[in-house]
């Protein structure tokens, strides 16, 4: 069976080649606030497939929501807001090109039969016959701040799309629309296809050590950081003693770095 890196926690694998190995055993236990994110997404993803019933969704939305969190008037402000986000920004890039355009809506992609995810949205325009550019979208309802800028998430869907369409985009707006962040709710990054494609080697080299690791082709090491937060391995004895003997750190210091 193909070992499949996610997207969404590619930061960590590429700054932990461990990981992967580490948590494929592991049960995988979501958070109240992970359910709630994946709750909102679909939602959103109902009514970007069904854009005329939106009123009815949001009702039942607030409804359902009401039942499980109590949060249901929250959550159908920003689903809203997001829908119209993605409306306007529709509506505003049909107006310049004029063109056909093609949508992803959570949309399987993958760059190769290792490395895959599902993307939120995705527009998809061609620009005087000759450009194909695309516009990403992520809905993060998450506290946590998200940066668009090098998001390693985003640039796997990104190079996903190159290969879904087997053509090359020539330029890609990547975006985080995260209602509850701290900051700006909408954050973007333009960048050409071809400065986007120069991340993929990288990606590769990253996505070569897990899987040596997974395929037990060489011994797994870890490495501690921010990127631990969401780890499903976090506090796992072996990388905590891996990271002890390795880096010298005592065991009281390496929990503190998790914490
Ligand atoms: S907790 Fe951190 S160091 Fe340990 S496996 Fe996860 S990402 Fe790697």
């Amino acid at each position: 069976m193909n070992k499949i890196l996610r997207a969404s926690a590619a930061y960590r694998w590429i700054a932990c080649p461990g990981s992967p190995y580490l948590e494929q055993d592991l049960p995988d236990s979501s958070s109240e606030a992970a359910q709630e994110g994946t709750r909102a997404h679909s939602w959103s993803e109902k009514i970007l497939k069904d854009p005329a019933k939106i009123e009815y969704i949001l009702d039942d939305c607030k409804r359902e929501e009401n039942k499980i969190s109590g949060n249901g008037s929250e959550m159908i402000i920003h689903v809203r807001a997001y829908i119209e986000h993605i409306g306007d920004n529709y509506f505003t890039t049909m107006r310049e090109t004029r063109s056909k355009n093609l949508t992803f809506i959570e949309r399987k992609v993958a760059i190769n039969k290792h490395i895959g995810g599902t993307l939120d949205y995705a527009l998809i325009t061609k620009w005087l016959n000759t450009e194909i550019h695309a516009s990403l979208r992520d809905l993060k309802y998450g506290k946590g701040g998200v940066a668009a800028k090098e998001n390693w998430q985003q640039i796997i869907y990104a190079l996903g799309i190159d290969k879904e369409l087997k053509k090359k985009v020539t330029h890609y707006e990547i975006g985080i629309f995260q209602p509850r962040g701290r900051g700006k709710t909408v954050k973007t990054w333009s960048i050409t296809g071809k400065e986007l494609r120069t991340y993929k080697k990288p990606l590769i080299d990253a996505q070569n050590k897990c899987l040596s690791i997974l395929n037990q082709d060489i011994e797994p090491y870890y490495n501690v950081g921010s990127h631990c937060f969401f780890c499903k391995a976090r506090k796992h004895n072996k990388c905590l003693a891996y990271i002890e003997i390795q880096q010298g750190k005592n065991r009281e210091e390496i929990e503190n770095l998790l914490d």
